[in-house]
């Protein structure tokens, strides 16, 4: 694992007060605050890596 493979996104949904993060896994968290997101997407541990070594 590198850092390189990381990668998150963090995005506005237009017409919300809502953002989206985006794991590099697939996943996605809807949340209020970018703190949330940011919490989420750093305390995420499950299924990373092996969404794409499974298939
Ligand atoms: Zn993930």
């Amino acid at each position: 694992m590198t850092d390189r493979d990381v990668t998150y996104r963090v995005v506005w949904v237009p017409g919300t007060d809502e953002l989206v993060g985006v794991c590099h896994c697939g996943a996605e968290h809807v949340a209020a605050s970018p703190v949330e997101i940011w919490a989420w997407l750093l305390g995420h541990p499950q299924g990373h890596e092996l969404v794409g070594a499974t298939q």
